[in-house]
């Protein structure tokens, strides 16, 4: 068996997720962005709520956990490095860890840059990522605290994953997102195809979420650093790749 995931809207454009592992019924949250919206997500799949894994130390991840864990009892995973940020962390987990969701097991992958403890959860036997604000759909989280080379290493980490993986990213910011990668990769037909799939599902109302890895790999400028193309944009043909990263974060910080 596997797992069920239930995507809905949370705060102003956070993505909130359930995991359901189907074998024994336990439930995971994906970060704490809203627990109102987490428990009426719950109530709708009449769902009961046994753990909350976090990513990272953002109030905009954390600030349901307290609220959750009292109604709930929930176990609560969170990265290790960032636990003096966060309050009511049951179990702390770096990279190369493993945590069990029932049956379901996620590896833990470091990806320091948005924040410097930022870890993603990754279930390679169902392809899900949850990639909260490391990696976006066509972007990637403002590196906050991090450095490009670190940051570039481990989106690197996450180009390897399968084609096939399906990613849920933190924010509904593809839109946006497509804007500026048309801005610095203007020929790419892969991007131009997903560009317009990502208009056409927010004018009718419907998350971008979520995305395959595979696709994006060929049209997010943020995971083609070593893409001549992209290189040649900022005039670092020949550049090591992290330096195209890092042009490339300046480049959509500035846009
Ligand atoms: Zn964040
Ligand atoms: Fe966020």
């Amino acid at each position: 068996m596997a797992v069920i995931v239930d995507v809905f809207p949370a705060r102003q454009d956070n993505y909130g997720y359930l995991i359901h592992d189907e074998a024994t019924g336990r439930t995971a949250a994906l970060d704490a962005p809203d627990a109102a919206a987490i428990r009426a997500a719950l109530r709708m799949r009449s769902w009961t709520l046994s753990d909350i894994f976090i990513t990272h130390h953002h109030l905009d991840h954390v600030e349901g956990i307290g609220e959750l864990k009292a109604a709930f009892g929930c176990r609560v995973v969170g990265p290790r490095d960032e636990a003096d940020k966060i309050d009511g962390l049951d179990e702390l987990v770096g990279d190369g860890d493993r945590v069990m969701l029932g049956e379901t097991t996620f590896d833990i992958i470091a990806t320091p840059g948005h924040t410097l403890g930022h870890i993603v959860y990754h279930d390679p036997k169902g392809g899900h990522l949850f990639s909260a604000d490391a990696l976006f759909s066509l972007g990637v989280g403002r590196m906050f605290e991090g450095t490009p080379g670190p940051m570039w290493a481990g989106l690197e980490r996450l180009r390897a994953l399968p084609d096939e993986t399906l990613v849920y990213c933190g924010h509904e910011y593809t839109e946006s997102n497509a804007k500026f990668a048309l801005s610095v990769d203007p020929d790419n037909t892969v991007l131009q195809a997903r560009a317009a799939e990502v208009r056409a599902l927010r004018v009718a109302g419907k998350p971008t979420i979520p995305f395959a890895l595979g696709e994006d790999k060929q049209a997010n400028p943020f995971l083609r650093a070593d893409a001549p193309e992209v290189a040649r944009h900022y005039g670092l043909e020949g550049h090591p790749a992290a330096d195209v990263f890092a042009a490339t974060r300046k480049g959509k910080d500035n846009f």
